[in-house]
């Protein structure tokens, strides 16, 4: 079985020897690889820190209309390779096919914004400050950053970061999540034909160990992660107490509320997408869906969407929704489902021991829903990450907000309407970074900031478009002075 190797000062190298973790596919249970998670990951960091800070320094002069150039040539590269790496993100993620081919396109469109950044790292002038006097501020890379990624996106999360750091004069270490890292080896085959200085864009693998050896690495300079948030609030304390830039995005409990005036057949068929889409393992998952007034028609409609899903390998054509990431990962959702009737729910659809013909080691469980959960209940305010739909029934868009801006995360939160008033009073007081109208996974395009709140975010300025220009560059301001007699007469 294949030892992934690193991709350090830009070669390929052996990984720590020692223990290793094995990389499984969630629908068939085939081990696909092994992959280092020794003790000795230190050592790796190091290495690649050093190439990184070396690739860094030459880096960070080149005129940034050059540094965009490799970016052509990678989005060209992906773009060509997309459907062998949309197969490697199902067969280890288990998401479906177009759910994965899905998340390449928006790994492209990161690269594509950032290949903007000749307009967008300009900055600041103002002449005359006081007589003879200018100021103007100017943007410059850190140094050496890094990106630590989760496994529901194993192309797309790095992209939110690393074109963007590479464009603006960074250099830049990616850790993938060790569930999931086949798709950033194929990847790396891309960015290893880009003509870029040695150790500039490095790939160490790994777990913990290798988290802590990056947090703690004096010439990292910045942390971007995304992943569960209590990791988040760990990365985020440890990195800034290192003195590093963090940006660290975590959990979700997303609710999408609808309105008796919303479209029934249109809002149920999007609101169940959004639930069991990529089998309730995106941070924008809709988890909670709270109907207000008449909530009949929405109810049988939501119940029916649910149930007709098809469930299966993502790699076979038909199938709506792929397994759970590992078996940890099912009885950890059938035990919170336990618990949610435990704690007085009534459960309109079951999930649970699901077994799916030809794939008797999948982590398969089917669509759930479970309906009046206790409001002061734990479920209702734990992140399940799991194809689980929790339905409560409220009396009005108020108490729908007020329910929203008392729950701890603050990734994304939808309302369904049509009336304008509603929507207008919803996007403008509900406590969440992004918010979907008529939408049910507000995902921001590339060209925006992903902004979680509350507990699903830890820092200043988010992935992708301008934050992370800012993210990845430090302004300088120059105050700036030529005196007419100090200049020699010709
Ligand atoms: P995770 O927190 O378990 O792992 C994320 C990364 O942290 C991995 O690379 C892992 O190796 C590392 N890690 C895990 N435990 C660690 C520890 N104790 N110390 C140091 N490093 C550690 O997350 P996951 O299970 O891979 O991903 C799912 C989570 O990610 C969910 O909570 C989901 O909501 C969240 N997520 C959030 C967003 C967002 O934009 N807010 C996007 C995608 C996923």
């Amino acid at each position: 079985m294949e030892l992934l190797k690193n991709y350090i000062n830009g070669k390929w190298t052996d990984g720590p020897s020692g223990e290793t973790s094995n990389v499984l596919n969630p629908a068939t249970g085939d081990i696909l690889a092994k992959v280092p998670a020794g003790k000795t990951a230190a050592a790796e960091v190091e290495k690649a820190a050093a190439a990184a800070h070396a690739a860094y320094l030459q880096w960070k002069d080149v005129p940034v209309l050059k540094r965009i150039q490799p970016l052509f040539k990678l989005k060209q590269l992906l773009e060509q390779h997309s459907a062998e790496i949309a197969r490697l993100i199902t067969m280890e993620s288990g998401k479906t096919l177009a759910e994965a081919n899905g998340e390449m396109q928006r790994a492209i469109e990161n690269v594509e914004v950032a290949a903007g950044a000749p307009m967008l790292m300009q900055s600041e002038y103002l002449e005359n400050i006081a007589t003879g006097i200018d100021e103007y501020m100017v943007r410059q890379p850190l140094g050496v950053t890094a990106c630590i990624a989760p496994f529901n996106f194993p192309a797309m999360i790095c992209f939110w970061f690393l074109p963007y750091a590479i464009a603006c004069g960074n250099s830049m270490i990616v850790k993938p999540s060790e569930k999931v890292p086949l798709t950033m080896m194929k990847i790396f085959e891309l960015i290893d034909q880009l003509d870029l200085p040695p150790g500039l864009i490095s790939l160490v693998h790994g777990g913990k160990e290798t988290v802590d050896a990056i947090l703690d690495h004096p010439l990292i300079r910045s942390i971007s992660f995304v992943g569960s948030t209590p990791v988040a609030k760990y990365i985020y304390s440890r990195g800034t107490a290192n003195g590093k830039r963090v940006q660290a995005q975590g959990g979700a409990k997303n609710p999408v509320v609808v309105l008796p005036d919303a479209d029934i057949e249109m809002s149920s068929q999007i609101i169940t997408d959004s639930v069991y889409g990529c089998a309730g393992q995106r941070c924008l998952a809709a988890s909670v869906v709270i109907t207000v007034d008449d909530n009949k028609q929405i109810r049988d409609a939501l119940y029916a969407s649910a149930k007709n899903r098809s469930i299966g390998y993502g790699l076979d054509e038909g199938v709506e929704m792929g397994p759970v990431i590992s078996r940890e990962s099912k009885s950890r959702i059938e035990t919170l489902i336990g618990k949610g009737i435990s704690e007085g729910g009534s459960v309109l659809l079951d999930g649970r021991e699901t077994s799916v013909k030809n794939y008797g080691k999948g982590n398969f469980l089917r669509p759930t829903i479970i309906e009046d959960l206790p409001i002061g209940g734990e479920l209702l305010h734990t992140e399940i990450f799991g194809p689980v739909m929790s339905l409560l029934h409220m009396k009005t868009v108020e108490d729908a907000i007020a329910f929203i801006n008392n729950g701890t995360y603050g990734n994304m939160a939808c309302v369904f309407t049509s009336s304008g008033s509603n929507a207008r009073k919803f996007r403008n007081q509900a406590m969440a970074g992004n918010i979907g109208i008529n939408i049910g996974v507000a995902a921001p395009m590339a060209q925006f900031p992903f902004s979680g709140w509350k507990e699903s975010f830890f820092g200043d300025l988010h992935g992708q478009g301008k934050h992370a220009v800012e993210f990845f560059t430090q302004t300088k301001v120059v105050v700036e002075r030529w005196p007419k007699e100090w200049s020699r007469k010709f």
